[in-house]
Parts: structure tokens; sequence; C-alpha cells
């Protein structure tokens, strides 16, 4: 593959006919990569980037199988799914077998916020209620129905106010959040964080409203790679459950085995959830996504009598890749590798905590991982300027694609495709330990200057001292010779 236009005319083109507000990764120097391959990306003069971002590239870029795949029932037939067809109906069963009972019914989507959105339409019908729980920093799609229950969006400058149908629950993040471990060494961390949701539960019920639905990614990516604690969820469920609300997990960036230990991360809770929405991994590319929930919320949205359509939603082509991206993550047993990777990248990068003073944690469950930057590692006060550098530095002196994010944007992400093996583990690490060896120079460097700067203030405050002691003695020397 090769570029059709050189990189100055696609930026020049990018600017003049895209939207200013679409994100642009790495804005002052962009990449433009032409071609993917396994968990490599390529740019138009042939370098190669390790890709330790794309979670949506979840079996690899371009694997074979679900290039295959697609590119096959695309010369054979895509229509809607008003028409019968294999393809369909056996990427509903793959998906349901996944996931535990009563989870057995599916509509395909083409992305996670219109998952998101049916997911809401299904809670709401379901509960005849509208109030949704969510949680601090959430992100579920860029929809308005889902940007409502988005407090990530809405609470930057220029977002959107909150409708009063929404409640915001603090992020279960135990390092950083509301409560931390710090705070409340031994406390139930996962009874404390539910608490909120409970008082929410109860006003609501005071009300005589409950609520229709609590919706929460079960690991939060966009609120810093936060890991709830044990028992947060369990506590939860019950409290919305006991308000008349049903439980929605977003596994859009999370699902397909990338926790390791489970196909879906709400197992790691061991919850089951009433609504799972699907997207991102399950396209490997290919914008396809489903909600997933039970026959008596499914039956209860049939009652309604308004038939639901989405024209590609579930067409031939998106579900032969879902089956092609559900095939390899066994065959090739991506999940098990996935939990032995992410166990030696956190032994790892704990071991680089040891080393280096600006890691304050360290946390993560399979290919999903969370390293938290900070200036001063007691008092846990986040480190910005540090985790844009470390991630313009791994760009463009190591070529390896790492984010960063979190309510201080100080957590360096990384959830790459599947196929990440050791060595690009031992790669990141390289150059990641690289980085944290600079960042730490610059803090002694600054120091040694702040100091030098100290010191040779007390110098001049001394010398002028001096002098205006030998000024002094100079005036009572003449009053003595004068006497
Ligand atoms: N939910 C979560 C947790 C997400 O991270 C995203 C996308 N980043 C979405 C929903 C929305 O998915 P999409 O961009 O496919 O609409």
């Amino acid at each position: 593959a090769s570029e059709q236009l050189s990189k100055t005319e696609t930026i020049k083109l990018r600017n003049q006919h895209i939207g200013q507000a679409c994100q642009l990764f790495y804005r002052s120097d962009p990449l433009k990569i032409v071609r993917g391959q396994g968990q490599y990306m390529f740019d138009e003069e042939g370098t190669r980037y390790l890709d330790c971002i794309n979670n949506v590239a979840h079996v690899g870029h371009c694997h074979p199988e679900v290039v295959r795949a697609g590119a096959l029932q695309m010369a054979t037939i895509s229509t809607n799914n008003r028409f019968l067809h294999d393809e369909l109906v056996q990427c509903a069963r793959t998906l349901t077998s996944k996931m535990p009972e009563p989870l057995s019914v599916c509509f395909f989507v083409n992305s996670g916020s219109e998952a998101n959105d049916l997911a809401l339409r299904l809670a709401r019908n379901f509960t005849k209620r509208q109030d949704v729980i969510t949680l601090d920093h959430a992100y579920h799609g860029h929809l308005q129905s889902v940007m409502e229950v988005s407090p990530y969006k809405f609470n930057q400058p220029g977002g959107e106010p909150k409708p009063d149908y929404v409640h915001v629950a603090p992020c279960p993040d135990v390092y950083g959040g509301k409560f931390t471990d710090k705070m409340y060494p031994d406390a139930d961390m996962g009874a404390l964080y539910a608490q909120p949701i409970e008082e929410i539960c109860q006003k609501q019920l005071a009300k005589g409203q409950g609520v229709a639905a609590f919706i929460a990614e079960s690991l939060q990516s966009c609120g810093g790679q936060i890991l709830p604690p044990a028992g947060y969820f369990q506590a939860v469920y019950d409290a919305v459950r006991s308000a008349g609300g049903v439980c929605i997990a977003d596994e859009v960036q999370v699902g397909f085995g990338r926790v390791g230990s489970h196909y879906w991360a709400f197992e790691t809770q061991n919850v089951i959830p009433d609504i799972v929405c699907v997207a991102k991994p399950m396209g490997n590319g290919h914008p396809v996504g489903a909600v997933v929930t039970t026959p008596e919320i499914a039956q209860a949205f049939h009652a309604t009598g308004v038939a639901y359509f989405n024209t590609y939603g579930g067409n031939p082509v998106s579900c032969a890749i879902a089956n092609a991206v559900m095939r390899v993550i066994d065959e090739e047993e991506l999940q098990q590798k996935a939990l032995v990777l992410g166990d030696y990248l956190l032994e790892e990068c704990n071991r680089l905590k040891e080393d280096f003073e600006c890691i304050g944690d360290v946390r993560g469950a399979g290919l999903f991982v969370g390293i938290e930057l900070v200036q001063d590692r007691k008092e846990r006060i986040p480190d910005k300027k540090a985790a844009h550098w470390v991630v313009n530095r791994m760009k463009q002196l190591h070529r390896v694609l790492v984010s960063s994010d979190g309510p201080n944007d100080n957590v360096i992400k990384l959830k790459p495709p599947m196929c990440f093996n050791r060595e690009n583990a031992d790669e990141f690490l390289l150059g990641f330990r690289e980085c944290l060896t600079a960042v730490m120079q610059d803090r002694l460097a600054s120091a040694t200057t702040a100091a030098m700067a100290a010191t040779s203030g007390v110098i001049a405050t001394a010398s002028e001292t001096l002098a205006n002691k030998t000024k002094l003695f100079e005036r009572q020397d003449r009053l003595i010779k004068s006497v």
C-alpha cells in the first residue's frame, strides 16, 4: 500500500473539509497511517509503529481470516436483516453462547453509541421509568441520548448541561477517586463506592420514580483504566434492581477476552447484567455492534408494537466478520494469551514503579493496563505534563503508540491488539523505561536549577549584607576619625 496524496496535501484537505472538532492524534505532528498488520501500523514512509492503543483491531490489524470472511461475503450478498441469513443467526448463537443465562437475545447495530442508545431505550421501555444512573468520567458514545449519560463529555467546558433524569455517581477509583484506599485503608471499598448509588436509588424511590437503568463500563476506560473494587457491582446491581431498574454493562472497550481471566469484563465482578452492549473489537475495525439482553426485556420491546429496523445492523458482511473475529479469538487462544501477557506486563510495570518515583499506580486486567504518573507519590498528585511528554516521546523516539486518559489525563493506557506478544511487551517496556528515566532526569535538572537559584539568592543576600556592613564600618570609621 502507498499513499495517494502527499502528507502535506492530506493535511491541507483534512483542514479544509473535515470538521475541526474531529479528534486527531498527535495534532502538532499527526501520523499518516497507510497500512496495518497484526500489532503494527505503518506510515507513508514505511516506518513501523507498535500499536498499543488499538483495542478495535482486536485480533490484529487486517487479520487474514477476518479479511477473507468479509471480502467473500461482500462478493456474495450484503443486504439488510429483514431477509433470513445464516451468518446473522450464527453470530447471535455464538455471541450469546459466550454470555451467561438469561442473556440470549440479540439486536445488531453498527457502533458502540448505537448499542448504548438502544440499551437505554430497551431499559426505559421495560421499566416504564426514565432516570438513569451513570458514573463520573464515563463515556458511552456520541449520540445525543448517550452523551447525556457521559460526564466525560458533558462535564467539559462547553458541554451540554446534564438533564435532571441523569444521576452521576462517583467513579469507583480506589487510587485517585472520591474515596481512596489511602483515606480508608481498612474499608470495604466496594461497599463504600456502592453507597452513593444506594442513596440515589432510595431518593428516587422516595420520589415515587425509581430508576430505569444503571449504565457502566465493566472496567472504566475513559475514567483512566479503572478496576472497580471487589463486590462493587454486586452491591450496585442489588440497589438498582430494588429501585426497579435494569443494569447495563458497556463492554464496548473491554469485552471479547481482553481481560484474560474471562470473556466479558463484568464476569470479573461475578454479576449478570440485564443488558450487555458490545461493539469495537467485535468487527476488528469493521463497524458492527450488538445489544444482548434477556427474553423478557426483548419481549417487552416487541410488545410495544413498534418494529425495530436498522438498515446495516446485522447485515451478512458485518456478521461474517464478527463470526470470524470470535472464531479467531478461540482458535488462537487469545483470551488465555491476554491473561499471561497481561500478568507479565503488570509485573514488569510494577518493577518500573520500584525504580521510578513518577509512577503512582499500576493497574490492569489482561491486556487492559493503566500506569498513573504522579508528581508526588505520597500525595498522589497527577502529572499530566509528564504523561503527555511520554506519549509523544514514545511515538517519536521509540515508534510505540500509547495514549493518556483519565480525569487528570495522567494515566498511560495500554489496550493493544490481542496478538501482542512478549517481544512487543519488552519493546514497550524498554522505551517506557527510557522515557521515565528522562522524566526523572528532567525533574532532577529542575530541582538542581531551583536549588542553584535559591543558593545564588542566599549568596546575593549575604554579599549585600556584607556590603552594607562595610558601608557601616566605613561610616563608623569616619565618625571615630572625626571625633
Ligand atoms: N462506550 C465506550 C465505553 C466507548 O469507549 C465508546 C467509544 N470510545 C463508545 C461506547 C462509543 O462507541 P462508538 O464510537 O463505536 O460509537
